[in-house]
């Protein structure tokens, strides 16, 4: 079987989003060989940093949290959509997701890592409409992932009003955000994806180990 992992690394000093809401991330050695005859650690990571899965407690009180997340959905046949003809701050509209094959996983490759050195990386990133939001969502899309952020529009002087979660959550489509390593894709594979976060009592969202499997063929 070939794996991909689309998963990223969590390492000390890594920042995640707004330093008021977020954490930098810190791996600490607590037990170590040579006193405890056992290495132990702690870690800091805030629920949305790195590749991540959203829960609808994100922007919902009485959302379902995290570790009550139906597992099916986490684990199943994805559709690849290719959009890595997007430029930054580019909207994907209704007409370009109209023609898609959509399925319940979909996972949405913008390229967007390659972005990760430039001072915009955490702003301008190519979104979603509603309306093309929507329209997946209509059409049985459960499980939307992406290598971006958010499929929600963060560049400067658009209001972060977030609509895209704030309409999907209701209709039952859960995000994973921040997935890596998409240029080991192969576009005209068949995938299956499993995306699990952590069972974290009550949280909005959690960290996420994703990868991608294929039978091997050959
Ligand atoms: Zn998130």
């Amino acid at each position: 079987m070939k794996i991909i992992d689309l998963s990223s690394t969590y390492q000390t000093g890594q920042i995640a989003g707004n330093p008021e809401r977020h954490p930098r991330v810190e791996l600490k050695q607590m037990g170590k060989i040579e006193e405890a005859g056992f290495n132990t650690s702690s870690f800091l990571l805030g629920s949305h940093t790195g590749t991540h899965m959203d829960a609808p407690r994100h922007f919902f009180a009485d959302g379902a949290p995290i570790d009550k997340m139906d597992l099916h959905l986490c684990c199943g046949p994805v559709a690849l959509v290719d959009f890595r003809h997007f430029k930054p701050e580019a909207c994907v509209l209704w007409e370009h997701v109209k023609g898609l094959h959509v399925q319940e996983r979909m996972l949405f490759v913008f390229g967007w890592e390659q972005y990760r050195s430039i001072p915009q990386y955490q702003k301008s990133w190519p979104y979603f409409s509603l309306e093309a939001a929507e329209y997946l969502a209509d059409q049985g899309m459960k499980l939307m992932v992406v290598d971006t952020p958010s499929p929600d529009c963060a560049a400067k002087d658009y209001p972060e009003d977030f609509q895209v979660h704030k309409s999907l959550f209701p209709r039952g489509v859960t995000f994973v955000e921040l997935v890596v390593n998409t240029n080991s894709i192969n576009f005209s594979s068949e995938y299956r994806l499993t995306a699990l976060p952590l069972k974290l009592q009550g949280l909005d969202g959690s960290p996420c180990r994703v990868i991608l499997t294929a039978e091997e063929i050959g």
